[in-house]
This record gives C-alpha cells, sequence and structure tokens, in this order.
C-alpha cells in the first residue's frame, strides 16, 4: 500500500515539476529565437547598409520586406538564415537535454521526498495496528473465560428458564465479542504476510465451511445446496485454514441475511484455469448504493428495511477481501435489493 502511495506520489511531484519546467523551457526558447532571429537580422543589414553607405535607425523593422528595398537584396541573406536555424536547434537540443536531466533528478528526488513525506503516516499506521493486535490478543483471554463459564453454567440443569435464556443471550454476545477480536486480530496482520500453501483439493474446504454452516441453516430452516461435485477433485494453490474461512464468512452471511425457509446455492465450476466458486442466495439483497462499500472495515449495509435483524460489526467481508488478496484471487457481488445476493470468487486453480 505504502509503495503504491509513494510511487503515486513521485509521479504528482513529477508531473507539477516537469509541468513547471516545460513550461519555462517553451518561454527561454522563444525569447532565445527572438533575440537570435534580432541579432542576425541586424548584423546583415548592417553589413549591407556599410556596403551601401545608409544610415540606419536604433531600431529595425523586425521582417525584411519592411525595410529599405536597397537592403533588401542580401547575398548573405541565405546564409545568415541557415546559420540562425542552426543556432536554434542548438538551443532546443540543449533545452531538451536540460529537461531529461531535471526529469531524472527530479524523479530521484521525488521518489526520497515521497517517501520522507509518509514516513510518519506510516509509522502511525504501525503503531495503529499494532495496538489493535494486542489489544484484540489481550481480549481473547477473559472472552474464552467467560464463554467457558457461560457453557459451564448453562449445562445445569435447576436453572430456570428465564435464567437460562438470559445465559444464552449473554453466550451469543461473547461469541459475537470473541468473533470481533478474532477478526480484528486477523485484519492487523500485513497482507503480504506469507501464508503456507499447499495444493488443496476444493471439495476439502467447500466441505469443511459447509460443516460449519449447517447447523445455522437448520436453525432457520434454509436450504443448502451443493453444486460443487463435478470440481470436488479440481486443485487449487492456498492455504486451507484460509479458504476455508472465506467459504464460511460467505456461507454465514448468506444464512444471516436470508429470511427463514430460504435457499442457499454453492455453485463451482472451471474457467480458462480458473475454479470460479458462487455463493447465491434469495434473502434480503444489497442497495446499490451500498455495493461499492461492503468490503471496507465496520461497514453495515442498512437493513432496517427488511424484517432480518442481524447483529454484527461489519468485518466479516473485509476478511474476505483480505484473504482473497492473498491468494491472487478476486471476489465480486451481484445484487438487488429483496432478490438476494450473488457473491463470486476467481480462484487460480
Ligand atoms: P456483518 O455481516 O458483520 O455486518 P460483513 O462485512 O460480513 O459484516 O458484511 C458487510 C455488510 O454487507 C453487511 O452488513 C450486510 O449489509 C451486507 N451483506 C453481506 N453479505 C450479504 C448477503 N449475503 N445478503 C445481504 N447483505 C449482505
Amino acid at each position: 500500500m505504502f509503495k503504491q502511495a509513494r510511487l503515486k506520489l513521485t509521479v504528482w511531484y513529477l508531473f507539477i515539476i516537469m509541468l513547471i519546467s516545460i513550461f519555462f523551457s517553451v518561454l527561454v526558447y522563444r525569447s532565445i529565437s527572438l533575440e537570435l532571429e534580432r541579432g542576425y537580422h541586424r548584423a546583415a543589414i548592417e553589413e549591407r547598409a556599410g556596403e551601401l553607405n545608409i544610415n540606419l535607425p536604433r531600431q529595425l523593422p523586425f521582417k525584411f520586406e519592411n525595410i529599405d528595398p536597397r537592403l533588401q537584396n542580401l547575398a548573405i541573406r541565405q546564409l545568415l538564415i541557415e546559420d540562425l536555424q542552426a543556432a536554434k536547434k542548438r538551443v532546443k537540443n540543449n533545452l531538451f537535454l536540460l529537461n531529461g536531466v531535471i526529469l531524472a533528478i527530479s524523479t530521484a528526488a521525488g521518489y526520497i521526498l515521497a517517501g520522507k513525506t509518509l514516513e510518519p503516516i506510516r509509522h502511525t499506521l504501525i503503531k495503529q495496528k499494532r495496538f489493535i493486535a494486542d489489544a484484540s490478543h489481550e481480549l481473547r483471554t477473559p472472552i474464552t473465560a467467560l464463554k467457558t463459564s457461560l457453557e459451564v453454567n448453562l449445562r445445569d440443569r435447576n436453572l430456570t428458564a428465564k435464567t437460562k435464556n438470559i445465559l444464552q443471550s449473554n453466550l451469543d454476545d461473547v461469541n459475537g465479542l470473541e468473533r470481533l477480536t478474532n477478526n480484528l486480530l486477523k485484519l492487523s496482520h500485513s497482507p503480504k504476510q506469507k501464508l503456507y500453501f499447499k495444493k488443496i483439493k476444493t471439495d476439502e474446504f467447500v466441505r469443511r465451511a459447509l460443516k460449519k454452516i449447517k447447523p445455522q441453516a437448520e436453525k432457520k430452516k434454509i436450504k443448502l445446496v451443493n453444486q460443487t461435485k463435478n470440481t470436488a477433485g479440481t486443485m487449487v494453490q492456498g492455504n486451507p485454514e484460509a479458504l476455508t474461512e472465506l467459504v464460511t464468512i460467505l456461507l454465514d452471511n448468506a444464512v444471516k441475511y436470508t429470511p427463514e425457509g430460504g435457499r442457499i446455492a454453492l455453485t463451482t465450476k472451471v474457467n480458462k484455469k480458473n475454479l470460479i466458486l458462487t455463493i447465491a442466495d434469495n434473502g434480503i439483497g444489497i442497495d446499490k448504493k451500498d455495493l461499492p462499500y461492503i468490503f471496507d472495515r465496520f461497514y453495515r449495509a442498512d437493513t432496517s428495511r427488511s424484517k432480518v435483524k442481524v447483529s454484527g460489526f461489519g468485518l466479516g467481508l473485509s476478511v474476505a477481501k483480505k484473504i482473497v488478496v492473498q491468494h491472487k484471487a478476486s471476489i465480486s457481488v451481484k445484487s438487488k435489493i429483496n432478490k438476494g445476493a450473488t457473491f463470486i470468487i476467481k480462484l487460480p486453480a
């Protein structure tokens, strides 16, 4: 990200410097040409005037045609014009060379300067990421302890229905917090951080994700249609845990944003050495105005119009996007409000 920003800033510096340099070069060229023309013009006429004993005015008319006709027949005129052209060419070449040197120097200087300008921002971001990583890490231990004690308490047979409900709702909140800290931790790692990659069968990570999501889907009576058998043996290069998580995030969202009794279809096909994985639901869909932002951190579309109320922090798709980038894959989405959403992942197969 910083390399890109640095290069962009360098290009902007260069653009401004070269614009100024070219503007002044054109001005210099024009004024030098004018002076040269005047000088050569006067030299030629003075020579001829001397031969004819004519007194010249201090200021000469610029065009040959406007001066005394006796002076116009100059044998040396052609010679002088050729000489003048050569002088102009020399000026032009020197100015080109000068601009080339300015370009080379300002590229190097601009790149160094851009780096220095961005350095404090880079440091702040690194510190911010470290803080988020440390805070999330510290939060994980008490959250796990809380979760365990809630789960143990929920197993108590003497609990009244009311207490059980309260404890269950607490456990749901703690699970949500756990997801949040895990996602924050994942997002705080650099996207360049190397994941362990190996060749895996599509079926492996697809099945694992489906297994994770099945209980939630069953709870909402949502039909999970698995249409991936045709590519079950297709191999992809990737990190098995990350790919499982990618599919899980998309399936989890599909379940969350699809009303009871809905349908989710997971389809795969191989196209031009890419594995195309599609997750389509017939849920509440995403508004056109929200589509460009749903992969941004903490962005949540307004779902108040629909009956589906979902808690979340708007981090799932950011994590999905990060996994996609780490796998040099791509993700896109098609959706219409109330017509469901379709997420398409293109993975190098
Ligand atoms: P979260 O689900 O926790 O809000 P995400 O980053 O996973 O965060 O998703 C961002 C937003 O994208 C969601 O708030 C939701 O509005 C929208 N969204 C994602 N997936 C779907 C889907 N399958 N159907 C409808 N809306 C979706």
